[in-house]
């Protein structure tokens, strides 16, 4: 099938890359030409564990291809993705849908219907419809728009996109239904289910698996908090709970928040969502903004744990990516976190495997290094942001060792009291362990 993505991001560049995978003969279009000529050069522009390889395969067998304007072109494809960005809105109140609109104005002139439209990107609920509409009216030929919402994790993304737990596939019209089956029939053949529905139950499947993803991890935060003030150990809880099959173990980790491109502007679109239907998501609500008060109290960790003067001291982070294996920065813990830091006098230095590119312009006043070791020399404090896997068997005794004063923030809970004591920290601070944080 001949299928072009519009928006080579995380979503669209992973999704063309695999479609092509697949054996789709797929273009990708973005308005950024700097992206497009990297593209063409098999220079990727994001960092996706396996997808260079993936690129470059499919790149030489000219299945993938990477082109800069929307033209005339449009109308040799049988299906269209549409994966830009729908960020919240700068001003509030929402997500800002302008990209996609801008592509659905860039697309239509060249529309015909043999075609259909797929919109990947996160969108409210009711997107699809007023899509349809815009791309429907006056016209004698009929667009079908199919919501085919993505849950691909970053850091993980081809292997989300190749086995994932469900497709949602939200449709009108049982033309449409054989395309799609076409272009996911590889996942079809090795049975991952594909839950065929309406436009506005993929809509909001998509909003509300984010929201109860988020929900659970505010949930372990408050639970933390609790065990911090009666010596509970927030792993053992979130272990003894993920045991149980309805509740699951996954994400009931406790630590900094949660970030990134995705929960931070869907819980918001949800709220927001939720008021102009009449449908108020008061749980929701909550969740922002116990996610926001978890920040603060990280920042509050950080300062108590070097219980002197703030000024003068030297804080190494390792980690300010939202979570490890992505050089992504959206709404990390980090950005709340780091600043404030900052100005509270502190020498801040940064490591961060995949972290520079993005974050460079956020932390302006951090000193960046590539060894954590040097990092943590004549430094006063380390803190662990981000569990990327190098700092998980950090050799703890030579960083210990290195520093004007071995204290440890592990806001990730990657190591233990026992361990940190043994190593010769003289402080160590986790988040839910160890009552009274010595
Ligand atoms: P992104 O910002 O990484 O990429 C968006 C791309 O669209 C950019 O390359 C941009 O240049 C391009 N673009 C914008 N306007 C364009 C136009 N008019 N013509 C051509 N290209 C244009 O975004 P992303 O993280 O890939 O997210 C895309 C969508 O997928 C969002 O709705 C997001 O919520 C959703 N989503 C993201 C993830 C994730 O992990 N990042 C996971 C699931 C769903």
């Amino acid at each position: 099938m001949k299928i072009a993505v519009i928006g080579v991001g995380y979503v669209g560049l992973v999704s063309a890359a695999c479609f092509s995978e697949f054996g789709h003969i797929v273009t990708c279009f973005d308005q950024d030409k700097k992206k497009i000529d990297d593209l063409n050069n098999i220079s990727i522009p994001i960092h996706e564990p396996g997808l260079e390889q993936i690129v470059e395969r499919n790149s030489k067998a000219k299945r993938l291809f990477f082109k800069h304007k929307i033209n005339a072109e449009i109308a040799n494809f049988e299906a269209i993705f549409i994966t830009v960005g729908t960020p919240e809105r700068k001003t509030g109140g929402g997500a800002d849908l302008s990209f996609l609109f801008k592509v659905v104005e860039e697309i239509r002139p060249f529309l015909h219907d043999k075609q259909v439209i797929i919109i990947k990107s996160t969108v409210p609920v009711g997107t699809n419809r007023e899509i349809n509409k815009l791309l429907n009216t006056n016209r004698e030929s009929y667009f079908p728009v199919v919501s085919n919402p993505e849950f691909l994790r970053e850091g993980s993304a081809i292997e989300d996109f190749m086995k994932p737990d469900r497709v949602i596939v939200g449709l009108e019209h049982e033309a449409q239904k054989k395309v799609l089956s076409e272009i996911y029939k590889p996942l079809y053949l090795r049975d991952f289910p594909i839950v065929y529905t309406d436009p506005e139950s993929a809509e909001i499947t998509k909003y509300a698996s984010n929201a109860f993803l988020a929900t659970k991890i505010s949930f372990i935060n408050e639970i933390a908090v609790l065990c911090e003030k009666t010596g509970g150990n927030v792993k053992e809880v979130a272990k003894g709970m993920g045991l149980d099959r309805r509740i699951g173990n996954k994400f009931l980790h406790s630590g900094p928040g949660y970030g990134g491109s995705c929960f931070p502007k869907d819980t918001n679109e949800l709220v927001e969502v939720g008021k102009k239907y009449g449908a108020p998501q008061r749980i929701v609500n909550t969740v922002m903004e116990v996610n926001e008060a978890v920040k603060e109290r990280m920042v509050d960790l950080i300062t108590e744990s070097l219980d002197c003067n703030l000024s003068d001291k030297i804080v190494a982070f390792f980690g300010v990516t939202f979570k490890p294996n992505t050089d992504d920065i959206r709404s990390a813990p980090s950005l709340t976190i780091i600043p404030k830091l900052i100005d509270k006098c502190f020498k801040v230095r940064i490591v961060d495997p995949q972290g520079k590119k993005y974050g460079q312009k956020f932390f302006e006043r951090a000193d960046w290094y590539s060894d954590p070791y040097q990092a943590a020399k004549n430094a006063d404090l380390l803190v662990i942001l981000t569990e990327w896997n190098e700092f998980r068997a950090m050799d703890l005794s030579k960083l210990a060792t290195n520093m004007k004063f071995p204290r440890l923030v592990d806001l990730r809970n990657v190591y233990s009291m026992n361990e940190a004591k043994g190593a010769g920290f003289l402080k160590y601070v986790s988040i839910g362990r160890d009552r009274g944080n010595n």
